[in-house]
């Protein structure tokens, strides 16, 4: 933990994404979720922590009746490859099988542990499975995993705000910004 301000500040190196473009990303990502899933059973998944703050904004642009699920997982790698086991260390309430499910991410790196969330989701057989993430890295990806709607394509860079953190600190920024390494 960091409690010098002034040194937690000064890694905030530039913003990337302004609290105004992703309002207006989220704004259209609502409409499209609303006009698809428009009288079917929906469920919005986020995987904690990062996405908390994205799935609150999303879920208030979201305009049809929905559900909110959230699940806490771990996926465990044997050197560069994902093991494909993932500890489910909170699960969700809901019996998927009875929802159209969206997952709502943050950022998609690696693509491991959204892999390894979906083949574990896929197996509990919901209506339809698709994924909305703030931000993709697709150059960093190693396994094949796209998103269903991706908001924003960045570069590898490491980023903070907006859920986001470094060391658990920066997630209250209104903003992404790339952190100074
Ligand atoms: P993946 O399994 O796709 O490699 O990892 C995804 C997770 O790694 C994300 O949910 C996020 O928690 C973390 N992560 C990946 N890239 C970044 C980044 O640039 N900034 C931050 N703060 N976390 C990241």
């Amino acid at each position: 933990m960091n409690f010098n301000p002034e040194e937690v500040n000064k890694k905030i190196k530039r913003v990337i994404i302004t609290e105004e473009e992703i309002k207006q990303k989220i704004a259209e990502a609502g409409k499209l979720i609303s006009e698809k899933y428009e009288g079917k059973p929906l469920l919005l998944v986020s995987i904690l922590k990062g996405a908390f703050v994205f799935m609150a904004d999303l879920c208030r642009a979201v305009t049809i009746p929905c559900e909110i699920g959230f699940m806490c997982a771990q996926s465990y790698y044997n050197g560069t490859s994902s093991s494909g086991i993932v500890n489910i260390t909170m699960d969700l309430k809901q019996d998927v099988s009875n929802y159209h499910v969206v997952i709502v991410e943050d950022i998609i790196d690696t693509g491991r542990t959204l892999n390894d969330v979906m083949k574990l989701l896929k197996a509990r057989e919901p209506l339809s499975l698709e994924i909305v993430t703030l931000l993709d890295k697709p150059d960093r990806r190693v396994v094949k995993l796209d998103a269903d709607m991706p908001l924003f394509t960045i570069p590898d860079l490491y980023v903070i705000g907006y859920g986001l953190d470094c060391g658990e600190l920066y997630r209250n920024l209104p903003y992404i910004a790339e952190y100074d390494i």
